[in-house]
């Protein structure tokens, strides 16, 4: 056996806990950037919270999904406006677009130099400006992941900064942040988080650190995601999701994903479909491909078993069994109200582009078993 776990240097857990976001920045800095979604409104507590703790900032909407050129003007003015730190607060996108911000802050040169497939996958040198991530969904885990998921209009993809380095040195997770947001947000960043604890726990790279992170969290979120969607202002469902999503986050960068992620990565640069909603079209087709083809190829393969575990921790019955695991998901899907990828204009025509866009998707390397062109084709078209 032999594995490595890393992450955020500090993580800070609890409800109303953002309100302390001042005093742990200024441990940080004087002046820092703020990283925001699309409603400035919300950050407004935050930026009362930095000045009360005599912490001055400069906010930087990143609208919609994070673009490599966003991330460059956000580095541009950091630097401009001699700010020390970054603070990411919002979903995924925005963290991400944080993270790169910071990293760019201190290492010199173009975006590009160090972006995988579009640039030249250089590594980061220099240790991140500190960068503080304050998650206002409950699914991604972007706060405590390495990788920062940036989209390139020009080439019609979305690549990834990888680096130990983007670590950030701060996940302050609160899950009073999320309590207002809607029934489709929650149901898509809720499935992205149950998608990233199942992905890793049945994945080839799992490790005993990753596997009780999953196991505990995949008991949360089987247990308060319906709940977190019917009655957003449930505090311990909310509560159950931020902890399931933060698990999701912690085992995804130190094990893997699977295939429901390796499709998500060419088919969001492609069309206008959240991440969640993509992972949640996905993730019962895929759970039964793995299933199949497992069971045709590799029937002494430990996966089968993981995935039996995984329908015990779904449904909470003892002598529930893989195809169980799958029934549950697809039931949730649909309470949850769940578009197939067809409602994002994704046709039969698309499926032979983006399965090959799929096969070579780093996240598809870590997939419980090679899943052949025409497998992986089937189960994207099962899913339109
Ligand atoms: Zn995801």
């Amino acid at each position: 056996m032999k594995f490595e776990f890393a992450t955020a240097t500090r993580i800070v857990f609890g409800a109303g806990l953002a309100g302390d976001a001042g005093k742990i920045a200024a441990e940080y800095g004087r002046r820092v950037l703020v990283v925001i979604g699309g409603n400035a409104g919300r950050a407004d507590p935050l930026l009362r919270a930095l000045r009360d703790a005599g912490v001055s900032s400069v906010t930087f909407p990143v609208v919609g999904e994070p673009e490599v050129s966003s991330v460059e003007q956000g580095a541009a003015l950091a630097r401009r406006e001699n700010c020390a730190a970054v603070i990411g607060f919002g979903g995924g996108s925005v963290l991400d677009a944080a993270k790169a911000v910071a990293a760019m802050l201190t290492n010199g040169g173009e975006l590009l130099d160090y972006l995988e497939i579009i640039g030249h996958g250089r590594a980061l040198a220099i240790p991140s400006a500190p960068f503080i991530a304050i998650p206002t969904t409950a699914g991604t885990g972007s706060e405590v992941t390495r990788n920062a998921v940036l989209a390139s209009p020009q080439h019609k993809l979305k690549v990834s900064l990888r680096s130990p380095r983007l670590l950030a040195k701060v996940a302050l997770v609160d899950p009073a942040l999320t309590y207002d947001l809607p029934p489709a947000l929650t149901a898509n960043t809720g499935l992205d988080a149950l998608t990233q604890l199942i992905e890793p726990f049945v994945c080839s790279r799992a490790n005993p650190m990753t596997d009780g992170l999953c196991r505990e969290g995949l008991r949360r979120a089987a247990r308060s995601l319906r709940t977190a969607f019917s009655d957003g202002q449930n505090r311990s469902a909310r509560e159950e999701m931020s902890l399931a999503s933060l698990f999701g986050g912690l085992a995804l960068a130190n094990a893997g994903l699977g295939a429901v992620h390796g499709f998500a990565g060419p088919i969001g640069g492609s069309f206008p479909a959240p991440h969640g909603a993509i992972c949640a079209a996905l993730l019962p087709r895929v759970m039964a491909a793995n299933l199949q083809a497992l069971r045709r190829r590799a029937p002494a393969s430990a996966a089968l078993g993981r995935y039996d575990e995984v329908a015990r921790l779904l449904t909470g019955h003892a002598d529930a069994t893989a195809d169980d695991g799958v029934k549950w998901v697809r039931a949730l899907t649909a309470d949850l109200q769940i578009k197939p990828l067809g409602a994002f204009g994704i046709r039969d025509g698309d499926v032979a582009d983006l399965t090959a866009k799929a096969a070579n998707a780093s996240s598809m390397k870590a997939n419980p078993i090679a899943l052949t062109p025409e497998e992986l084709a089937e189960t994207l078209r099962q899913a339109l």
